[in-house]
Formats: structure tokens, sequence, C-alpha cells
């Protein structure tokens, strides 16, 4: 398969060849056209199998049709359990849609909120966040969740290894009810499971 076949923003597919990507990766080839066409998804997929461009390119291509964020709204909520992934998603986020009139940043604790309140009062497309951080931010009412279209749980195992169960069913409690939630962990277990019985409607199964 080849990245042209994916009916991605001829934009992204730019990015896509300047980032030096031949072909999708299988987790890219399965879980692009899902979220393009509006789906739920639940993927089973370890770090390195390109998970990351297997959310965002299909999410910056959906986001990229609809209204920007207003002040202090956000589209698109992608969840990580450390400051690192959500810095590092982020960055792919940047690459991915530097040819594209959207708007990302991160957002996680340890570092001052202040200038994390600067950046989201013009509003934020998409917003990759730790869930501690992102209630703190919601708490001062830094971010609105009402146009909020998509949300992404990444590396959701380690989420709950890390205790962060709480702060996400609250963070849950405070989205829109009509929204697309895509869920990728390494395992399954039966506390994954849980959680995407409440998350996901119908979802394509993906493993790879
Ligand atoms: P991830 O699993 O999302 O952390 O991605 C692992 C690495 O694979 C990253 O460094 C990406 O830049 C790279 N990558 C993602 N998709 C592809 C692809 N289709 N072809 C080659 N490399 C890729």
């Amino acid at each position: 398969m080849q990245f042209s076949e994916l009916e991605l923003h001829q934009a992204l597919l730019d990015a896509v060849a300047e980032a030096g990507y031949q072909t999708p990766s299988p987790i890219q080839a399965q879980a692009i056209p899902a979220v393009l066409a509006g789906h739920d998804v639940m993927a089973a997929a370890q770090t390195g199998t390109g998970k990351t461009a297997g959310f965002t390119l299909p999410i910056l291509h959906n986001l990229a049709k609809g209204q920007r964020a207003k002040p202090n709204h956000i589209r698109a909520l992608v969840l990580t359990p450390t400051r690192e992934l959500a810095a590092q998603v982020s960055d792919s986020v940047t690459t991915y849609g530097k040819k594209l009139p959207l708007s990302n940043t991160e957002v996680f604790g340890g570092v001052g909120i202040n200038p994390q309140m600067m950046r989201l009062r013009k509003g934020i497309d998409v917003l990759v966040a730790t869930p501690g951080r992102l209630l703190d931010l919601y708490q001062q009412n830094a971010v609105k969740f009402s146009q909020l279209e998509v949300l992404v749980l990444d590396e959701a195992d380690r989420m709950l290894d890390m205790g962060f169960i709480h702060d996400i069913k609250k963070i849950l409690a405070l989205l829109p009810a009509k929204r697309q939630n895509l869920l990728f962990s390494a395992t399954f277990s039966d506390e994954i499971r849980l959680l995407a019985k409440g998350l996901v409607r119908n979802p394509v199964e993906i493993s790879v």
C-alpha cells in the first residue's frame, strides 16, 4: 500500500514524504482509514510501530475541514502518561501538520502553568496533555471542551499503571458525549477492556 491511496490531504502526504516515509506501517494502513471514516478505534500497538502517525495524520485531515478552535477551546485531545511522551507526540503533530493552518501544543506537570494558560488563550486545535495538568488547567478555566471532536488515549496501559484512572474518569465526564474515541495500548488487560467499555462505541479493533 502507498500513502497516496489513503486519501489524506495533500499537505499531509507532502509532510510524510518529507519525513522520508515510503509506505504506511501496518497500524497506519489499518488505523488511518478507520479514523478518517469517523470510527472509534481500539488498537493494540507498541511504541515503534508508527502508531503516532496512525492517529495524528487522519485527525489532522479531519480537523482541516472544520472551524478553527475558539479562544480557550480545543478540538482534539491526546492524553499521554508522561511529559516525555506528550512532548514527542506534540512534535509529531507539528511535523505532520506544518503545511496546514492548525495549531497544536503540549501541557504537562512539573513546569509553570502560566505559559501553558497563555498558549491556550487563542484556542488550540490539537492539545497533547498529561491528565493531572489538564485538570488543573480546566479548573483555572484555561481550557474548554465544548468544541472537542476527538479524544486519544495513548499508551493507556501505562496510564493505568501510573494510577491515572481517576483523573481519566474525571476528564471523560467533562467531554461532550458526541465525539470520536481512539484507544491505543501495548496490552489489552481486563482493566483496559473495562476502561474501553465505558469509552469506545462499536470500535474498529486493530492489532499489530
Ligand atoms: P511511533 O511508534 O509512533 O513512536 O513511531 C516510531 C518511529 O517510526 C518514529 O520515529 C516515526 O518517525 C517513524 N515512522 C512512523 N511512520 C513511519 C513510516 N510509515 N515509515 C517509516 N518510519 C515511520
